[in-house]
């Protein structure tokens, strides 16, 4: 026998009664973002390896340790399985010239790669909901984004996620800080872990992004940037706050929240929760002003966020959210050759009168049909012998208690019939 195929590690399948779960999810994700006016956007899932490497940073985890990077054997063009959509995003904005005169607002949804030690919340291949927008620099599109998390989580019935926020201010005040925070990191050179030493002169700002419990109390004690933030800088940083607390949304400010990405400036936020374990921030984003101008394109104040999915579903869960199954609302049994024909046919009116129908296939007894129809949940059971063939009818019955006597109709009748009774059980809930 030839040895079986596994998917690979840290990649999941999701089948189908979970991704029903995740269908209803994404339903409740678009109506969502169309309500506070996203579009979508549809990017590839490679991209050019220089890409992330300019728009992410090569000194961050992702891209010193967790890219999927390949040569195309064919050309020998480096390319990149997207660890993150952000970067592609402004890619296809540039590229397409999508905030020359305009904003832009707009979303996607979608499989990312990061090679990490697979756990509960952390996987190789990941989904996120990923939110941009470009061309608005004020803090009101901040603090927007931000409101919509809340309302999110609402409509989900969340109501364990804390919001978390920082400002990472501009480029030169960032330089002053950390020329402060070498300063301390080295007084305290011992007690730095090996990534710390290493980033110590590259990238000392991502020290403080550590996730190693012992590197904590030093972390917590380092110069904070906001202490070296200026006026500008400060008062928008205020002004999202102002809206956060119009709008009667608690917040913590976090002075170690500095994100794993290079590219943002000012805000930066994560919505984090207590129920996931140790992988719990479940959304996290920021704003990125200079990131279009530093992949070519001309500078457009940006801001964005991103979800992930296979947290968010896990903490539905967590939460008492139970997936609907998914039943037909007619299971169609038949046997012999005109049966069958009448079959298809009364199964394709069926759909056209918005009824979804299992069609029987592969034969078999009418008794052992009947179990299948009873099996799948369905509300009814239409049965066609050759005896009903021959008049052009049709045994419609109810499958749940309580339901219509079986009775013989038309094949022209089983529409209304049915809709007629799924109205009426309908009134009765
Ligand atoms: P973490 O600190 O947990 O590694 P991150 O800062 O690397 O997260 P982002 O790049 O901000 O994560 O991605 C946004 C969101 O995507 C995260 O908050 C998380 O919900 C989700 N996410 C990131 N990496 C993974 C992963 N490997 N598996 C599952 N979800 C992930
Ligand atoms: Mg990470």
């Amino acid at each position: 026998m030839s040895q079986t195929l596994q998917a690979v590690r840290g990649m999941n399948d999701i089948l189908p009664d979970e991704a029903a779960f995740w269908e209803i999810f994404e339903e409740t994700i678009r109506s969502w973002l169309k309500s506070y006016g996203y579009r979508p956007i549809r990017m590839p899932i490679v991209e050019p390896t220089p890409l992330f490497k300019r728009a992410i940073g090569e000194v961050t985890d992702i891209v010193e340790k967790e890219m999927y990077s390949f040569i195309d054997g064919l050309n020998g063009e480096a390319l990149t399985l997207r660890p993150e959509g952000t970067a592609g995003c402004v890619r296809a904005v540039i590229e397409h010239s999508l905030a020359a005169r305009q904003t832009q607002r707009l979303y996607y949804i979608g499989q990312m790669f990061r090679h990490e030690r697979p756990q509960k919340g952390r996987y190789r291949q990941f989904h996120q909901v990923g939110v941009e927008s470009f061309g608005m620099s004020g803090p009101d599109i901040d603090a927007e984004m931000i409101l919509m998390g809340a309302r999110l989580w609402a409509d989900l019935g969340l109501d364990n996620i804390e919001l978390q926020i920082n400002s990472l201010g501009q480029p030169d005040e960032r330089a002053n800080h950390r020329a402060a925070l070498i300063a301390y990191f080295e007084e305290n050179a011992e007690l730095l872990d090996e990534d710390a030493k290493r980033r110590l002169h590259t990238n000392p700002l991502r020290i403080l992004d550590t996730k190693n419990p012992a590197m904590q109390d030093i972390c917590s004690a380092a110069p904070k940037l906001i202490d070296y933030l200026g006026a500008e800088s400060l008062a928008h940083f205020e002004g999202v706050q102002r809206v956060l607390r119009d709008a009667g949304i608690p917040f913590k400010i976090n002075p170690r929240l500095v994100r794993g990405l290079d590219y943002y400036n000012l805000t930066v936020f994560e919505w984090v929760t207590d129920k996931l374990g140790a992988q719990g921030t479940v959304c996290a984003g920021g704003r990125y002003d200079g990131l279009v101008e530093q992949l070519g394109g001309k500078p457009t104040p940006a801001c964005g966020f991103a979800m992930g999915v296979e947290r968010l579903i896990a903490l539905i869960k967590e939460s008492g959210g139970e997936p609907e199954p998914q039943v037909p609302d007619v299971y169609l049994v038949h046997q012999g050759d005109e049966a069958a024909r009448l079959a298809f046919r009364v199964a394709e009116n069926l759909r056209d009168n918005g009824i979804d129908v299992l069609l029987h296939c592969g034969g078999g007894s009418f008794k052992s049909q009947m179990k299948k129809a009873d099996g799948c949940g369905a509300t009814f059971a239409v049965i066609i012998g050759d005896d009903e063939a021959s008049t052009g009818e049709a045994q419609l019955k109810s499958l749940r208690e309580g339901g219509i006597e079986q009775r013989k109709l038309n094949v022209d009748d089983l529409a209304d019939a049915i809709i007629g009774q799924i109205i009426d059980s309908d009134e009765e809930e």
